[in-house]
């Protein structure tokens, strides 16, 4: 462990959701490659998340390293205001070749946040287009997490950050989580909240957000396609714009190329991120139907480091990657070799439900083990997980084979017994 670079981290450098003042112990990171995080002592640890659901193809891919080399030499950045490139051209060329015929104008975003915030931006200017000035507030799911910046915020599951952050969050409304599950016959009756909502406030609403079929960080839950077809009518039905968040669940995660697939409906906005540049540089994107970007006059959002072209040219060789091999095999794969080495787990009894879809596996558990011995699991395991919530998790690469899933397994069983 470099001891110096150490203690300049305990001190000075803030991790995601901790303390400064009693940080939570850290993994010292030297390289990655393959399923491997390879740490600074020269211990492999096989990435069971595939670094929070981002690096799907694995690490270290040649074609995605050589692309952003390539482009770093020529240019890195220029701003998009009034300038444009071939990167930018080229990933959107990429992605609307893999996009439903109705999602065509792309707004491209430096986070999944951020794609969110767009998306909601483009929703609200839409309703003002059409004189709809009372459609201020947005209805999302409980369960769902759409992001940490402010707007995100206020449409992620109203947990303990909406607490803290109450009178500084937009109101939006809330529904329950979709009951009825993925496999389960379907229920009419899991809809009825959805319905109430839209149809008694339909003159305050300007969209409604939701991950399709799978709730990632704040659910682990996977709902029933009919829920999707449902809120699809009524929000035509309604004038309401309908936004999918599939910033976590796009390019295969579930086992389609894109979730929203399982219910065949098709959104008026989509979000896409985590996968996109294939776990390499932070982007992400809005893309919006014709219907909805042709009537807003300006979208009022513009980042500096808009369509940077490191990350364009970093999406484009990942999504190449995505044409170049049958990855929902390999995502079937994962999904069986889980199903039959995650079935022990439900014999422990702190396991309340085990959930499986596509390259997801979930433990609900009644308690996590503490931050300490998580990581003497991972350590003793050489597997890396993160449970959050009341979830022990994994969200493979696609790569991973059926023995490191077996080890994955295994750990994720030791880390519900702790
Ligand atoms: C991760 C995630 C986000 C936020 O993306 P960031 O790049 O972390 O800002 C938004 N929505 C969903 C569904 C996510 O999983």
């Amino acid at each position: 462990m470099n001891t110096k670079g150490f203690s300049i981290d305990r001190e000075h450098i803030w991790h995601p959701y901790a303390s400064m003042h009693n940080p939570p112990p850290v993994c010292d990171v030297h390289h990655t490659d393959g399923t491997h995080i390879v740490l600074q002592n020269g211990q492999r640890l096989i990435d069971g998340i595939s670094s929070w659901w981002c690096a799907s193809f694995g690490y270290q891919r040649q074609e995605i390293v050589e692309a952003i080399r390539e482009q770093a030499a020529e240019m890195a950045h220029v701003m998009f205001g009034g300038l444009t490139h071939e990167p930018a051209q080229q990933c959107a060329e990429a992605l609307l070749a893999l996009l439903p015929d109705s999602l065509r104008h792309i707004f491209y975003a430096d986070s999944g946040s951020i794609a969110v915030e767009c998306a909601m931006k483009m929703a609200l200017q839409y309703q003002i287009s059409q004189g709809k000035t009372t459609r201020t507030r947005i209805v999302a799911l409980r369960g769902g997490y759409h992001g940490d910046t402010i707007g995100a915020m206020s449409v992620s599951d109203p947990c303990g950050m909406h607490q803290i952050f109450s009178g500084v969050l937009p109101r939006q409304f809330f529904v329950e989580q979709p009951s009825c599950r993925f496999d389960a016959p379907w229920d009419e009756k899991s809809f009825a909240p959805m319905a109430e909502m839209l149809h008694s406030h339909s003159q305050e609403i300007a969209a409604v957000i939701l991950e399709p079929i799978f709730q990632g960080a704040n659910g682990m839950w996977f709902y029933h396609p009919q829920y999707l077809r449902n809120l699809r009518k009524t929000c035509n039905d309604l004038g309401i714009v309908l936004i999918f968040d599939e910033i976590a669940t796009g390019f295969w995660r579930t086992g389609r190329l894109f979730a929203m697939e399982y219910a065949n409906v098709v959104p008026d906005i989509l979000c896409l991120g985590k996968t996109l540049t294939g776990g390499n540089i932070t982007f992400a994107c809005a893309i919006a139907s014709t219907q909805i970007a042709e009537p807003i006059p300006t979208l009022l959002h513009g980042p500096t480091y808009m369509a940077n072209p490191l990350a364009c040219a970093a999406a484009c060789a990942s999504l190449k990657i995505l044409q170049s091999a049958d990855w929902g095999k390999e995502v079937a794969r994962i999904e069986a070799k889980l199903r039959q080495t995650l079935a022990p787990c439900r014999q422990c009894p702190n396991v309340a439900d085990v959930r499986i879809l596509g390259a997801v596996g979930v433990l609900d558990v009644r308690h996590l083990p503490t931050a300490e011995t998580l990581q003497k699991i991972v350590l003793k395991t050489g597997v890396w997980l993160r449970p959050e919530e009341h979830f022990i998790y994994t969200m493979p690469p696609f790569i991973t084979r059926d023995d490191e899933l077996e080890r994955i397994a295994r750990a994720m069983e030791m880390l519900a017994y702790a």
